[in-house]
């Protein structure tokens, strides 16, 4: 799959990711890979009460995973805990605005899945099982 097949909001955050670096004083650290990929990405939630104040990542690995979790610290920052445990594959898919393919999709969830198996210990967002 050849990046030209990616889309431009894509490649931007692979190029320039946000919230992209470490928290000073986090709550909690949530760190996951995708070993079929390479993919890893490291978390960082700074909470105040069920409100998630700031986020950072760290990671390194292909341009879905990678921006996918860019995306992702946009989409939650300032929001309520709980906002992060309802987002699905769906979320992620219609968030990155490309059709992905289920090895791809492992990509895709990385971030999310990070956040939902170290806050909540899901191993996965429910529906991934039917690609299965
Ligand atoms: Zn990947």
């Amino acid at each position: 799959m050849g990046m030209d097949m990616y889309a431009e909001n894509i490649l931007d955050h692979y190029k320039n990711p946000r919230n992209f670096g470490k928290l000073n004083n986090p709550t909690g650290t949530y760190k996951d890979s995708n070993p079929l990929c390479g993919d890893e990405v490291e978390i960082q939630l700074q909470l105040s009460g069920d409100k998630i104040d700031d986020v950072a990542f760290t990671g390194r690995g292909c341009a879905i995973s990678q921006a996918s979790t860019s995306m992702l610290t946009e989409q939650i920052k300032g929001k309520e805990i709980g906002h992060v445990k309802k987002f699905t594959q769906q979320d992620i898919v219609s968030m990155l605005g490309i059709s992905i393919g289920p090895t791809r999709m492992k990509c895709a969830l990385l971030g999310l899945r990070t956040l939902q198996k170290g806050l909540w210990g899901m191993s996965a967002p429910s529906d991934l099982t039917n690609l299965q």
